[in-house]
């Protein structure tokens, strides 16, 4: 807060004195005073006194009379002693009613009320203060006292250390540079290194990347400043931006250090989808926020670290160089990093003797870190409940079922066939992407549940980017979309339903090359495609078909075709590395992922 010192506050200073006061002389009554003992007497004599009443005040010698005149009126007088006025009141032939009555709270009766009020005056005069020093601050620099204030979190050391993390091996070897800057810039610019300014964390929710974040900052030994990206998120328009700006202003005093903005994908939605005009508040607020990771410049000591699991709804301005520009994907952990995880999480947990963490991590897949501490934590609860100081196996199988199901994790518990099924499956697209020579070399593969509904993946390294396709790109796409299918079939004598999506894209792929690119011979080079690239509502219903049912037919057939020769030479070629084909497949089972590297490995062995 800056000055507020000014003419406003003291008319209202001077409202409150006048409130207090009034408070003041309201609990004390001055008529109560003109009734005295020698009126009592008189009004006696007199005949005037219809009753009496005396109150005798608890756990007190002293009360008062209240006395009831013929006129109406009602008159009190206070005694200090009750027992000598009875008497007297009697000897005047008159029969009081003597009740008792409690003692009289000073600070009940006068001086709460008087606390509320000043209270209450209190507020207001705050209150004031505020909407004042906004009115005035209201340019487009304004700060709304705490409104535009960025509401993060500075910590200044934390305890968390790269140590604290579990698995993420690679990822961590990814962050190891940005550590060595943040501790000793210069090495860095002396040697004319850039350093990004930004680091997307993407993955899905428990994976470890607040942790990460936190476990940087604490290596590095800087400053954090940690937001969440619904901090940014006001109802009026412009607080966000403010936010930013502020949070930034204040960064750059602390430099080095980390900006940490959790769940950024609550500010960096896609911009212009919104309804009506789309210049909104969240527009506003990744607006300044690009406009200051613009600003400040490489290698200046800020590092802004960011963390979403929507990295799909992101504003692509957001990745841009400059910006966000190194992405760290942080999946689900592997067999290995459950294992890591669980002998982290139970260091001040007593395991019984007949907890196997490795036989844990091994019917967990698809856990993610969160979940894993979550299952460590329900056992120990359920030891407790026992009254017992250490976890046995049977609190950890009990929680299983409680972490895992219950919940939409219910699939993740996956079953030894499912995964030998999908190991299989992977190994088979993985042969085909190795051999075929037209497609990218494989960078990954995994069988670790993603939690959508894919079991496993095979993520290709992308090498060509081009612009066309080529006819035999096109077929080899197909080829390795169905090589999962075709490695079920061989193995197991049977087919399942996982590989749908695989069907999905070689049929589109093949209908494609048929439709669009006249690449079928038996149809020349005519397109088909009825809708061309134009999307609109109802295009499926009001499929507007430029050629005959006959036309139709043949497409069908030439499609049909496609896939079936390609799924022959698939076939072949998985038929000829059935060794390749079933060592992949132990390693998946035994790794749950690995690398491109080790898989082309298995070629040469
Ligand atoms: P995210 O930010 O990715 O959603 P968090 O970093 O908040 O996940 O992780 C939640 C909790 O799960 C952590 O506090 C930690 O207890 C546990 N956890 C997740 N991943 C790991 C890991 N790799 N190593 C150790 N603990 C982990
Ligand atoms: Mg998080
Ligand atoms: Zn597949």
């Amino acid at each position: 807060m800056e000055k507020k010192g000014n003419g406003l506050g003291l008319v209202f200073l001077l409202i409150i004195v006048l409130l207090i006061l009034g408070v003041i002389l309201s609990t004390v009554d001055f008529t109560k005073n003109t009734y005295t003992r020698g009126k009592l007497e008189a009004d006696i004599a007199n005949g005037e006194v219809v009753s009496v009443t005396v109150n005798q005040r608890q756990n007190s010698s002293g009360g008062s009379i209240t006395v009831e005149k013929k006129n109406g009126q009602e008159e009190t007088l206070f005694v200090t002693d009750v027992t000598d006025a009875t008497e007297f009141l009697r000897k005047q032939g008159l029969d009081p009613y003597v009740r008792e009555v409690p003692k009289d709270n000073w600070f009940l009766n006068h001086m709460l009320p008087m606390l509320v009020v000043v209270g209450i005056c209190i507020l207001f005069f705050f209150l004031m203060i505020n909407a004042q020093n906004a009115a005035m601050n209201s340019g487009p620099t304004s700060k709304m006292m705490n409104f535009g204030k960025s509401r993060a979190k500075m910590i200044k050391e934390n305890k968390y250390r790269l140590s604290d993390v579990a698995g993420l091996k690679e990822e961590k070897a990814d962050l190891e540079e940005i550590i060595m800057f943040l501790k000793d810039p210069e090495d860095f610019t002396k040697v004319g290194a850039r350093i990004p300014k930004g680091v997307l964390l993407d993955g899905p929710p428990g994976t470890g990347k607040t942790l990460l974040a936190k476990a940087i900052a604490g290596e590095a030994g800087v400053p954090f400043y940690s937001i969440s990206g619904s901090d940014f998120v006001e109802m009026y328009v412009g607080v966000g931006a403010s936010r930013v700006r502020d949070l930034f202003e204040e960064a750059s005093l602390h430099k080095p250090c980390i900006i940490f903005i959790d769940e950024i994908d609550a500010v960096a939605r896609r911009r212009g989808t919104g309804l009506g005009g789309g210049h909104d508040e969240k527009e506003q607020t990744l607006n300044q926020l690009l406009v200051e990771m613009d600003g400040f410049t490489e290698n200046s000591g800020i590092i802004v670290l960011a963390a979403t699991n929507r990295v799909d709804i992101l504003d692509p301005a957001i990745l841009r160089p400059g910006r966000f520009d190194r992405k760290i994907m942080i999946g689900n952990p592997d067999v290995q990093g459950r294992e890591e995880i669980l002998a982290i999480h139970s260091k001040n947990k007593p395991l019984s003797d007949d907890v196997d963490l490795k036989q844990i991590a091994h019917t967990t897949a698809g856990f993610s870190g969160a979940d894993l501490e979550n299952l460590l934590n329900e056992s120990a609860i359920l030891a407790a409940k026992e009254k017992r100081a250490f976890i046995k196996q049977q609190d950890i199988n009990a929680s299983m079922i409680k972490v895992g199901i219950g919940t939409e994790k219910k699939s993740r518990i996956v079953s030894e066939k499912e995964r030998r099924i999908t190991a299989y499956h992977e190994a088979g697209h993985a042969i085909l992407f190795h051999v075929l020579p037209n497609t990218d070399p494989v960078y990954t593969i995994s069988i670790i549940p993603t939690g959508g509904s894919a079991a496993g993946y095979t993520m290709p390294l992308p090498e060509n980017d081009g612009m066309f396709h080529t006819k035999n790109e096109m077929l080899e796409d197909i080829m390795v979309s169905l090589g999962g299918r075709i490695a079920e079939d061989l193995i197991f004598g049977d087919i399942t339903t996982g590989a749908s999506s695989d069907i999905k894209k070689a049929t589109a792929v093949a209908r494609n090359m048929v439709t669009r690119f006249g690449m079928s011979e038996k149809l020349g080079a005519i397109n088909y495609d009825a809708d061309g690239d134009e999307v609109f509502i109802g295009r499926d219903l009001a499929k507007n078909r430029p050629y005959s049912e006959k036309v139709a037919g043949e497409i069908d057939e030439e499609v049909k075709s496609i896939i079936s020769e390609c799924y022959e030479k698939a076939e072949a070629i998985i038929k000829e590395n059935m060794e390749v084909l079933h060592k992949t497949a132990e390693l998946l089972l035994e790794k749950e992922r690995i690398t491109g590297d080790e898989f082309r490995a298995l070629f040469e062995a």
